[in-house]
């Protein structure tokens, strides 16, 4: 036997055997899970023995979905998230330049800005951005990742000017003269995306293990992650070439399955076409899903709403794709053996996504599909039964709320607003529901994620009781939902998401009881151990 962990309080997330005391591990695998008599009778001259003195294991967290590589991608970028006026921004974005000087002409990224915080309470300008920089472009990524804001060198460089017409299922502003005020929403993004240099493999390896090391430093042994446009380049053969390396190199802290972003015709065709499949791959990497983005989302007022916002009653939002579109695609991949996985934060998005389901298995009949649509914040009644009866994956992020709280009844109304975010009725009627964070949206950390979902208030507290409080989840179903939910996302539930015999060896050590811990105090609960295929792979100490 490899390894022995004794005098545990193992929270297994396994239905038939909730909790044990001890558990072995051979060859990257739990042979074993029950008392320490049991367990220990397997010990032998080689088992390396660890004495847990009563801390608590859970399975090891399964994030259903993220963005690890544009993770890495935004550590090597100015960090703007919490920035509380635009002065601020402008003032780490000139500490950054003095730092790291910059070549003439070189690109200066930032990320995580986000309006809603400023004291201005206005978007980022050109005009902001210039006091920083005229001479380097300059492109700041807002905190949801679907609108940037540049400067007046970078609008150069990429030729825009009050004449470009504006491109299809994206939009950049202009001011009342009709000159692009900075901001490039949605697909308008990549006027400006294709201008920066991209990556080489070699890069990206280095940046993907960056951010792989953070989740793991957090308990997160899978990772369900949408890469292929994380770089300028949005080439996808780099990506994967870059993690065969890392899986070569045996140095990948977490498990890859890659929600595979290929959102047109050509770039499908091109995919299918070199062999590709869900689930190909071994257990360190996995070709996941076909991903698309039907939708932007709710902080930029995006997300495709089937009525106009409360807020602002001249839009819906944007959706990405027309119907026929979207089918097209969803029959295209789905015929071809690929999983369908799509974004979707608005209602109108959320029905054009159950109508190409419907069409892609009209189409050809598979018996367990598994679907299914991330974000789902803004649902009603007839959405949340659709889930159920199409069988569709709820790729819930309880965490979102952390921002959401403070916008949803702004943008949507209160009544709108009370049948969104439900994850608890979607739980409680049996819908397989997965959690993630979307990182690096919101933070990677299972902790802060379980206790919002938990709480239903944001990190300081707010509001007391808990925003629409009847949704808020068990410890249990938040667990549960973070580990067999994520696990039965990825078609692996038979291989990992409990501590059972047979399964990897992906497992936590918490600081504190995870069961027991009044809820308000889950998000100080720290990981002191994480373990996959059995090896330490995170240890605090
Ligand atoms: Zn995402």
């Amino acid at each position: 036997m490899d390894l022995i962990l004794i005098n545990g309080n193992v929270v297994t997330m396994d239905t038939n055997n909730k909790k044990a005391e001890a558990f072995a591990v051979k060859a990257g695998k739990f042979v074993k899970v029950g008392t320490n008599k049991d367990v220990l009778e397997l010990k032998d001259d080689n088992t390396e023995v660890i004495d847990l003195k009563g801390k608590t294991v859970v399975p090891g967290f399964n994030e259903a979905h993220m963005h690890l590589l544009n993770s890495g991608y935004n550590m090597h970028k100015i960090d703007l998230n919490g920035a509380k006026s635009i002065k601020e921004v402008i003032e780490r974005s000139k500490k950054y330049i003095s730092m790291k000087k910059p070549q003439p002409g070189e690109w200066i990224l930032g990320f995580g800005w986000n309006q809603m915080l400023f004291e201005e309470k206005r978007n980022l300008t050109r005009n902001d951005l210039d006091q920083i920089s005229t001479d380097n472009p300059i492109c700041f990524i807002r905190v949801c990742v679907h609108s940037a804001a540049t400067n007046s060198k970078a609008i150069e460089i990429a030729g825009i000017t009050k004449d470009t017409p504006q491109p299809v299922g994206g939009k950049f502003y202009r001011d009342e003269n009709g000159e692009p005020t900075g901001i490039f929403s949605e697909t308008a993004r990549y006027m400006i995306y294709d201008m920066i240099p991209d990556a080489g493999v070699n890069e990206i390896k280095e940046m993907i293990m960056d951010a792989a090391k953070v989740a793991s430093g957090y308990g997160v042994t899978s990772v369900q992650t949408d890469d292929f446009e994380a770089m300028p380049g949005k080439d996808w053969r780099k990506v994967l070439k870059a993690y065969s390396e890392l899986v070569e190199e045996g140095i990948l802290p977490v498990r890859i399955y890659e929600q595979c972003l290929l959102p047109d015709m050509g770039r499908l065709k091109e995919f299918l076409d070199e062999g590709y499949k869900t689930g190909q791959g071994d257990e360190y990497f996995k070709i996941g899903p076909l991903k698309l983005l039907t939708d932007g989302s709710l902080g930029a007022r995006t997300a495709y709403l089937s009525e106009p916002y409360a807020d602002d009653p001249s839009t819906s939002g944007i959706y990405v794709f027309s119907q026929d579109e979207l089918d097209e695609l969803a029959c295209a991949a789905h015929e071809g053996g690929l999983q369908l996985v799509f974004h979707a934060i608005g209602d109108g998005a959320m029905r054009q996504c159950f109508k190409a389901f419907e069409k892609a298995q009209n189409h050809k009949f598979k018996e367990d599909p598994r679907f299914g649509i991330i974000h789902l914040q803004i649902t009603d009644e007839f959405l949340l039964e659709e889930f159920k009866r199409q069988n569709v994956v709820a790729y819930a992020e309880p965490i979102c709320l952390n921002n959401d709280i403070h916008m949803a009844e702004d943008r949507v109304g209160k009544e709108r607003a009370k049948v969104s975010y439900n994850y608890r009725t979607l739980f409680d009627s049996g819908v397989h529901v997965s959690i993630s964070s979307d990182w690096p949206v919101d933070s990677v950390n299972p902790m802060k994620n379980i206790y919002v979902g938990v709480t239903r208030k944001d990190y300081d507290g707010y509001p007391e009781g808990g925003w629409n409080p009847e949704q808020r989840l068990t410890i249990e179903q938040a667990l549960y939902g973070f580990t067999m939910g994520s696990a039965y996302a990825s078609f692996e539930e038979e291989l990992k998401g409990s501590v059972e015999d047979g399964k990897l060896a992906d497992f936590v050590v918490l600081s504190e009881d995870i069961l027991e811990i009044e809820p308000d105090k889950i998000q100080d609960i720290e990981v002191e151990m994480t373990f996959m295929g059995g090896k330490l792979v995170y240890s605090k100490a």
